[in-house]
């Protein structure tokens, strides 16, 4: 198979690590005899710096175009500690959400059982955890109409979401929770807010379309509570934009390290794949970022823009070995990890090339 990938690599270790996803998607066009062409593009900081807008136009029409982009992560200090700054590396990203349609938001949460000791949750609590989440990510909070009043005392933010936006993302969840365990819970807050009942309205009404599927409706607080109390309870979980946010940061405790996860962002154009980490500026340039969110995210680029499957296995269980060999990055050794195993983000990344 012939395809085109965009890799943008954005700010901070997005570049250490978009580079070593790269060399993997690489790795699997030679061994499975497909043909990749790369472009490159710039997003966030980097992008503000070369040409003062943190989507430049030149960066959405390639996204276009592509067939799938591997992405890395936005941020920069500077616009962190000053929130006054009217043109802001995120404002890249969620444009690009927009303009392309990306309205899901698939983060898989799965641990590796070698990884057990890594989570701050007990390991008999964590065990066999296996959930998807699917956060809707065009709407709500983030998109509302916002600004001050009051002479700038007073701030708002609104949410907002149509019955079609959660109709959507919905479906793809049940669609998912049918290949999976068959049950499915959705995330509100329908005893307080307008939106999430009519959240909650809409996957009710759709709910009997599924048969096979088990709904759950949990409020917010109680999901936050129960994923560290009993993880194993969940199969797929739907939520919206702003508590899939929280909750999925929260889920990756599971995993063990924000380094270990990977998302895709799928919805009617161009699917966008990166790790749920932003741009680590406390190791940027340090050469010890865990590139095994990237490379998972290449796997999941294989296969849900390619439908790759066996490719995609081939990366996954890559990473398994090499977590099996006892090979860590710093964010995922702990105190029994000999300092010989302890590898910095290249090094990391050859073992799992080694074996795929
Ligand atoms: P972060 O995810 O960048 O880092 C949180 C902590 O996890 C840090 O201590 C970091 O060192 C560690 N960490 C993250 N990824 C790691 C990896 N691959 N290997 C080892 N350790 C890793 O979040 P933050 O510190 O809150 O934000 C830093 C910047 O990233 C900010 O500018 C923020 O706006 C941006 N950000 C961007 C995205 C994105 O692009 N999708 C997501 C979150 C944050």
């Amino acid at each position: 198979m012939t395809k085109n990938i965009l890799v943008v690599p954005g700010d901070g270790i997005g570049q250490e690590v978009t580079a070593v996803g790269k060399k993997v998607l690489d790795k699997i066009a030679a061994k499975f005899g497909h043909t990749f062409t790369y472009d490159e593009a710039l997003i966030g900081h980097v992008a503000i710096e070369a040409t003062g807008n943190p989507l430049p136009d030149e960066t959405l029409a390639k996204m276009k175009k592509s067939d799938a982009i591997l992405f890395g992560a936005v941020g920069h200090p500077k616009y962190d500690n000053d929130p006054t700054a009217k043109v802001r590396p995120e404002q890249g990203l969620l444009k690009m959400r927009k303009e392309l349609g990306l309205y899901a938001n698939l983060r898989p949460i799965k641990l590796f059982d070698e990884l057990l000791s890594a989570s701050s949750i007990k390991p008999e609590v964590l065990k066999g955890a296996d959930i998807l989440f699917f956060r809707e990510l065009t709407g709500d909070i983030y998109f509302g109409e916002k600004g001050r009043k009051n002479n700038g005392d007073t701030a708002f933010d609104i949410a907002e979401y149509s019955r079609y936006e959660v109709e959507r993302i919905a479906r793809k969840a049940f669609e998912a929770a049918r290949t999976r365990r068959k049950k499915l819970c959705s995330v509100d807050k329908a005893n307080v807010l307008e939106t999430s009942r009519l959240w909650r309205e809409v996957v009710q009404k759709i709910a009997p379309e599924y048969p096979n599927v088990q709904v759950e409706h949990q409020f917010v607080d109680a999901a936050a509570m129960i994923l560290i109390k009993d993880p194993r309870r969940f199969d797929v979980v739907v939520t919206a934009n702003l508590f899939g946010d929280i909750l999925t940061d929260e889920a990756s405790q599971i995993a063990g390290s924000m380094g270990m996860l990977a998302s895709a962002s799928v919805g009617d154009g161009t699917g966008v794949y990166e790790p749920i980490h932003g741009s680590a500026h406390d190791i940027t340039g340090k050469g010890i970022a865990n590139p095994l969110a990237s490379i998972l995210s290449a796997a999941l680029l294989l296969d849900i823009s390619f439908g790759m499957k066996a490719e995609s296995e081939a990366v996954i269980s890559a990473v398994d070995q090499v977590l099996k060999a006892g090979f860590r990055t710093g964010d995922i050794a702990d105190a029994q990890t000999p300092k010989d195993k302890i590898l910095g983000t290249d090094a990391m990344g050859e073992e799992v090339l080694k074996r795929i």
